[in-house]
């Protein structure tokens, strides 16, 4: 079988197109640089597919800085729903005519001593350097205790969930408050449906404070400037969940609080389930008060500008718990739930991935998305350099950081050892050819 793809080389080749994907190449056709974007599925399919139908961004409108492509629509301060999310990226990619290749899977990346092979299903492509664009959430975990489950009880990741009619008449069982966790209980809260929320140590924000959008007062404070390298707890930094608010319906607070006076039902984490009962940690009351106190500890931040920059801004009360846990439930018997909507994260599967770039946790050592192995880049991970590197903010400049790079080994920077040789074949390359990287300082 002939694969169409089966013997193309390009200077630089970018797997994922996604927003980071598409701002690199941006970037690149900037520079002049010949260049390719290897597209599993659709472009803009990760909004489209793994979001629910009332997904709302939680950055504003004017965030979405894609290269050479800002938010122009209405709305600056709108948080733009998915449909539009799907159309901004695909209108990018279509405004700008990007190399783009959609339904080209990248199976393996390995390094000959003439350059990078991508192994794809249309068949092997060539490059003298790759930029891994493959996004930051792909694997959607859940914990193995749902293995344990009975059959009669339906499971779904958040990636999964749509709709609270999606799921089966009956109670309702969402575990963890991340992003996600939170904005789909609300979102079944909503409907009526009554919800169970087991919660876990994610931090929240105030969508608003003293008449401004947090994120435009961090904004202007430079936070989303400040690079990782800033950070004495970088690692933690990196890891850390994402804090929770919300911008439907033109954008509010989260109060998890406020949904148990309403009769959601709060637990803390969810740590097994035995004897016909899911168990909770006695964590409820602590991970309450410490999403709040993140959130009043940003609003001492954004008092401490406002005073110290003489900022005319209005006063605001601070919050005051509108709602304590009695007592912290550690059991939930199964009778009557129905479903559980497990909102338990992503991880990365970087096991196709055939270059020695992984540290311990498989998590690729880089310096500003630039990898130890000569002309291999990520780009849209999270924090790769600053709060917006995995998000519509930050890619940019990350990408413009990268396509400089790119542009030195491409303009002859590189080691003729691992230059490639026009004309060698590809896809022709054994173990035998497979060569260490040549590691930078
Ligand atoms: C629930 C949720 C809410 C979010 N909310 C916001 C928000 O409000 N504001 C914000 O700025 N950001 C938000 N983000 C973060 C971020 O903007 C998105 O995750 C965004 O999709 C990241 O873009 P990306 O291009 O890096 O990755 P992706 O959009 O995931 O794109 C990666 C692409 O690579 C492709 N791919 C992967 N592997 C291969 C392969 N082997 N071969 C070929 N193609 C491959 C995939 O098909 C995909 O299209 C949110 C993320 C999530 C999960």
């Amino acid at each position: 079988m002939s694969h169409p793809l089966h013997g193309r080389h390009h200077s630089v080749v970018v797997i994922g197109g996604g927003q980071a994907g598409l701002s690199m190449s941006h970037c690149l056709r900037g520079r002049g640089i010949d260049h390719v974007v290897l597209e599993r599925d659709e472009i803009g399919h990760e909004w489209r597919d793994r979001r629910w139908d009332t997904f709302c961004l939680v950055t504003p409108n004017w965030q979405c800085q894609l290269p050479g492509f800002p938010y122009r629509g209405p709305d600056p301060d709108g948080f733009m729903g998915r449909a539009e999310i799907v159309s901004y990226v695909r209108e990018y990619a279509k405004t700008f005519e990007l190399p783009v290749i959609e339904g080209v899977e990248a199976t393996r990346l390995r390094l000959t001593p003439h350059g990078f092979l991508v192994r794809t299903s249309q068949g092997d492509v060539t490059a003298e350097q790759v930029v891994l664009a493959t996004g930051p959430y792909q694997v959607p975990l859940i914990p193995r205790m749902a293995e344990r489950l009975p059959e009669s009880l339906v499971q779904l990741h958040s990636s999964q969930y749509r709709n609270p009619d999606g799921l089966p008449p009956g109670e309702v069982l969402v575990v963890g408050t991340g992003q996600s966790g939170c904005q789909i209980a609300e979102d079944l809260h909503l409907a009526g449906r009554r919800v169970h929320l087991a919660v876990g140590s994610a931090p929240r924000v105030a969508r608003r404070y003293r008449g401004r959008d947090v994120v435009a007062w961090l904004d202007e404070m430079g936070y989303y400037r400040r690079g990782i390298d800033e950070f004495a707890d970088a690692d933690a930094v990196r890891f850390r969940a994402n804090h929770y608010v919300t911008g439907r319906d033109g954008g509010h607070d989260i109060d998890l609080r406020a949904f148990a006076r309403e009769g959601m039902r709060l637990y803390g984490r969810l740590r097994g389930f035995s004897s016909g009962a899911f168990t909770f940690d006695q964590d409820l009351r602590k991970n309450l008060d410490a999403a709040d106190a993140v959130s009043e500890g940003i609003k001492d931040s954004i008092d401490a500008y406002i005073s110290s920059h003489g900022i005319d801004a209005p006063s605001e009360a601070r919050y005051v718990p509108v709602w304590q846990p009695s007592v912290e439930p550690t059991e939930l018997a199964l009778s009557g739930i129905t479903s559980v909507v497990w909102c338990t994260g992503f991880g990365r599967d970087h096991r196709w991935i055939d270059v020695p770039i992984f540290d311990g946790r498989g998590y690729p050592t880089h310096d500003r998305g630039v990898t130890s192995c000569e002309g291999l880049y990520f780009l849209g991970l999270p924090w790769q350099y600053t709060w917006g590197s995995g998000r519509f903010c930050g890619v940019a400049a990350d990408a413009e950081f990268l396509a400089g790079r790119i542009e030195l080994l491409h303009r002859g920077g590189r080691s003729s050892e691992v230059r490639w040789l026009a004309g060698s074949p590809p896809g022709t390359y054994e173990s035998d050819d497979w060569v260490a990287p040549r590691t930078v300082a």
